[in-house]
């Protein structure tokens, strides 16, 4: 049976460690947090007890974890020393480019196949084993990435070498935050022309519009398909993480001299809705801010 080692178990990693399960893989789970641990073990995971202890005898070793700084410090401190050399090593986190690639040189450097794989897809994908993975890796490596990814995922697609993952992580993420913005900004323009928000959105989606912001995650409660507006922003996609990503594209922007004007823009209306103290809410809610409406948000 693959033996798999698994290393942050928060709102993604816990579903994700738990389609590794299902998925018929020997799961030896490891987080700080004790709560999030037992919820893996009650899906049937082993607890590790460390980092050292789940990685020793890995076939495949996974990390979903906050950010860049966790990721180094965890695969410095804990993975490498102690991971067999034959273990895959998969970082499923939302970085930078630079740590993925920091990352992959010092893995390589010691011996190890790595790859960087973010994820498209929320907690209910994550749930459901039917997340989309960009994957930054060797070429030659890329199958048995896909293989070790395969209980969690709808797709795998390799972007290309180390970091290339992320790259296409972040510049996804933009273009998703620019679309919504761009979306909620039409909904808003709509109403003040006297234009019903459902014909708007009818209409739209049938022209040149249209978008998966409108069509398929509709920023106003009650059109389309069912999404977080309709859970007044609860649930979805939290608007704090895609200000994450927006940083981490622009940072990549700036490092890399590419004129990013509306990513930058969508970066400081997520920054203002987040200080407001709606970083909770899903992302799409920023469409009562910019109604003037933020009572409708609720606290
Ligand atoms: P989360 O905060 O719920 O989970 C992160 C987990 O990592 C926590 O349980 C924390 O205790 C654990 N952790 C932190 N440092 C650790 C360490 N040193 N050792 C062991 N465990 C440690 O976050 P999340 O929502 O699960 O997101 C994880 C990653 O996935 C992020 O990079 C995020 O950007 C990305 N992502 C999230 C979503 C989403 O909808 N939540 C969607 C796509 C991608």
């Amino acid at each position: 049976m693959t033996r798999i080692a698994f290393i942050g178990l928060g709102n993604m990693g816990g579903g994700m460690a738990a389609r590794q399960v299902v998925g018929g893989r020997d799961v030896h789970a490891f987080d700080l947090s004790e709560a999030a641990v037992k919820k893996v073990v009650a899906a049937g995971a082993h607890p590790a007890g460390s980092i050292a202890k789940a990685v020793e005898t890995a076939d495949a070793v996974i990390t979903m974890l906050p950010a860049g700084p966790h990721v180094r410090k965890v695969y410095d401190e804990h993975i490498l020393p102690h991971a067999p050399k034959s273990a895959l090593l998969i970082d499923c986190s939302t970085i930078d480019v630079d740590s993925a690639r920091a990352v992959a040189t010092q893995a390589t450097a010691a011996g190890f196949r790595f790859a960087d794989a973010p994820v498209s897809g929320g907690t209910a994908a994550a749930d459901a084993g039917t997340l989309a993975f960009m994957v930054g890796c060797n070429e030659p490596h890329f199958a048995d990435v896909e293989e070790a990814l395969k209980p969690m995922s709808r797709v795998v697609i390799r972007a290309g070498d180390h970091g290339a993952g992320q790259a296409a992580k972040i510049c996804n993420n933009m273009l998703l935050a620019i679309s919504m913005i761009g979306t909620c900004e039409a909904f808003a323009l709509a109403e003040k022309l006297g234009l019903a928000p459902d014909r708007f959105a009818d209409i739209a989606s049938k022209s040149s519009g249209n978008c998966w912001s409108l069509s398929t995650y509709a920023p106003w409660p009650g059109v389309g398909p069912v999404t977080a507006s309709d859970r007044n922003y609860e649930g979805g996609f939290a608007a704090a993480m895609m200000l994450k990503d927006l940083k981490l594209a622009q940072e990549a922007a700036a490092r890399a001299g590419a004129s990013t004007p509306l990513g930058n823009n969508a970066e400081a209306i997520y920054q203002l809705f987040d200080r407001l103290g709606f970083g909770g809410k899903d992302f799409s809610g920023v469409l009562q801010m910019l109604r003037g409406n933020l009572d409708g948000l609720g606290r």
